[in-house]
């Protein structure tokens, strides 16, 4: 569970990223897992899932009204790679792993950002992450049993996150 209140710098928080087919489709898998786990984030969740057209659409409810939305639905459920939807945790996961992800239009990303590195279209940007505190909790809800999300401690967790 969540420790400290959003936006707590180093606050300890959960957050959904999720690998998108085409990312799956690219090979970025390991790449993405490497450039969390290398950074000190725990992975608590991970899956590869199919969504079914409902998961789809809510996770993306907010952007119903928008022109690409029937695409982005489609793209993220043809099943022609699965989506691999994990739960990252950590001090500050939420907004770091958006720093780590890069900006929505891969144009505008960040060159070491993930998208800045390895794609140029914003219908093909190749990973999902939740930008904030109350989203992480409504789509960690949607893409989670509570039994598929773990509470463990890394064995030298104090090299990582210091007491203060
Ligand atoms: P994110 O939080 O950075 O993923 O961006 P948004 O929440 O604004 O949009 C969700 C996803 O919709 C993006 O990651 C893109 O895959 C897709 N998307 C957003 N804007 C566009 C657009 O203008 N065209 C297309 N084709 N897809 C878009
Ligand atoms: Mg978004």
């Amino acid at each position: 569970p969540v420790k400290t209140a959003a936006g707590t710098k180093g606050g300890i928080e959960r957050t959904f990223i999720a690998i998108k087919p085409d990312g799956v489709q690219r090979g970025l898998v390991a790449e993405v897992i490497n450039r969390f786990e290398r950074k000190g984030y725990k992975l608590v969740g991970i899956k590869a899932i199919v969504p079914s057209k409902e998961l789809a659409e809510e996770h993306y409810g907010d952007l119903k009204a928008r022109p690409f939305y029937k695409g982005l639905v489609n793209y993220m459920t043809s099943g022609r790679a699965p989506v691999i939807a994990m739960v990252w945790e950590g001090p500050d996961v939420i907004r770091q792993g958006r720093r780590i992800i890069g900006a929505t239009n891969p144009l505008d990303a960040e060159p070491g950002s993930i998208r800045g590195d390895y794609t140029i279209s914003v219908g093909r940007n190749a990973i999902h992450g939740s930008d904030s505190f109350e989203s992480a909790t409504i789509e960690i809800g949607l893409w989670f049993k509570p039994t598929e999300v773990f509470d463990w401690k890394f064995t030298h967790e104090e090299w990582i996150i210091s007491a203060n």
